[in-house]
């Protein structure tokens, strides 16, 4: 099962984790168009092979194995999923109004 990124990636982007991932699976990068607008880097899950490369390269520690999740941020397991299944705009409908109270 895939790693997950949390909230302490949001405004940081640092994506020292994007250049070490062996499967590409960690978006935006830096040059894609919606880098600037998105709030923070997400894994695919269904791309992860689960190497943990990317853990130890984040200077805020915000990347976990899906079982390491701390408990306030359980809901950036479905946020890291949802980035890659729904369009920026439905991602952003549901994650403004609803991930932020959770
Ligand atoms: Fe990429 Fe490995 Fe991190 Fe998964 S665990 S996002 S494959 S570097």
């Amino acid at each position: 099962m895939a790693y997950v990124i949390a909230e302490p990636c949001i405004g940081v982007k640092d994506t020292a984790c994007v250049n070490v991932c062996p499967v590409d699976c960690i978006h935006p990068r830096q040059d894609e168009s919606d880098f600037a607008n998105s709030p923070q880097l997400y894994i695919d899950p269904d791309t992860c092979i689960d190497c943990g490369a990317c853990v130890p390269e984040c200077p805020v520690s915000a990347i976990f194995p899906l079982e390491d999740v701390p408990d306030q941020w359980h809901q950036y397991i479905e946020m890291n999923a949802d980035a890659y299944k729904l369009s920026p705009d439905e991602y952003l409908a549901k994650w403004n109004t609803r991930g932020m109270k959770e």
